[in-house]
């Protein structure tokens, strides 16, 4: 099925992927095929050609918020990272292609003279994985800014979503209750001043170097904040800063954090958020849910 959905897509379909390639955890086997379309028109052929055949459809943005197991991922992966990346300012709005990364986004906004993105330059998804996630940091999350999305569904049919209908809550949105594709949102932004917004966005890049693991392979935060606490906290407080399993390890810098110190497997980072719930539930009586997501499948045995 999956070689008539290339020929369908004109032989652009990458086989085996390793998914540690795609992955700023630089972890996960292979996707049986992955596919990056060059525009809107290429994601509604796949999506389209996909369901027709029967094939699962997963889709990813940079990568940034998953962990993909060791067997890796059945079916087709669109990335969108890298794709779909362009950014037209009109007046205080941004209209924005889903595949942007949120660090030139908040670039391109600063230099139109608009603030309000600030928080978002130092994450390091793409627009679609932040309207998904509705990704937030330093009192600002995604639902703050954005006004309206475009989305396809699954069948490759286009929605639009604004206002109430984008759902968004902690870590979660429309596009993720109901498992819809974006390819373009509009922001709406107010008028500032470049030199401010800039001075903002470089105090907060020198808070994440100083606080968190970047120069390790991570998702970022593991777990969902519980309310009226902090997992970081709990965590340590649980005393597991460095606890490893494999190569994955609790960041000695934020326990929020997990880090691939090496060859980490799915597996061993599975492994160690299972242990960090389980320590930190009898310490604390707290459950922590992940907020990383999980995807694809365990690797068989002896395989
Ligand atoms: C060092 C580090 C720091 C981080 N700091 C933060 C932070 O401060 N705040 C924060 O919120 N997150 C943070 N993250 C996590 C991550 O960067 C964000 O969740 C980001 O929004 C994920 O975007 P992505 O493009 O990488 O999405 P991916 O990880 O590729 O995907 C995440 C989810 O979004 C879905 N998705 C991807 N593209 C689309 C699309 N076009 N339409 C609909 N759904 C889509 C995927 O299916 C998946 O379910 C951090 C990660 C790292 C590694």
């Amino acid at each position: 099925m999956l070689d008539r959905l290339n020929h369908l897509l004109g032989g652009t379909l990458s086989f085996d992927e390793p998914m540690n390639r795609h992955t700023s955890f630089r972890i996960g086997g292979p996707a049986d095929a992955l596919f990056v379309p060059r525009d809107t028109y290429e994601l509604k052929r796949a999506l389209k050609g996909a369901q027709e055949l029967g094939i699962g459809v997963t889709f990813i943005g940079n990568g940034s918020n998953l962990l993909v197991r060791d067997g890796g991922i059945r079916g087709l992966v669109i990335k969108l990272s890298g794709t779909l990346d362009y950014v037209h300012v009109l007046g205080t709005s941004l209209r924005a292609g889903s595949g942007v990364l949120l660090s030139t986004l908040a670039h391109v906004a600063v230099e139109a003279g608009l603030a309000g993105l600030e928080f978002a330059a130092g994450i390091p998804g793409t627009l679609g994985g932040a309207l998904n996630m509705n990704a937030g940091a330093y009192d600002g999350e995604m639902q703050d800014v954005v006004s309206a999305v475009r989305a396809l569904t699954l069948a490759g049919e286009e929605v639009e979503l604004k206002g109430e209908e984008l759902g968004f809550g902690y870590r979660h949105s429309a596009l993720k209750a109901r498992t819809l594709v974006a390819v373009e949102a509009t922001l709406s932004l107010v008028a500032g001043d470049r030199e401010t917004s800039l001075a903002r966005i470089t105090e907060l890049n020198r808070l994440r170097r100083e606080k968190q693991p970047i120069a390790l392979p991570s998702a970022g935060s593991v777990f969902k904040r519980p309310p009226g606490h902090f997992a970081g906290r709990l965590i340590e407080q649980a005393g597991l800063k460095g606890c490893r399993i494999g190569d994955a390890e609790v960041s000695t810098l934020h326990a929020g954090f997990i880090v691939n110190i090496g060859n980490a497997t799915a597996r061993d980072v599975l492994d160690l958020i299972f242990h960090v719930q389980s320590r930190v539930r009898e310490q604390s009586g707290i459950l922590l849910e992940p907020e990383v997501r999980v995807i694809g499948e365990d690797k068989r045995e002896g395989a």
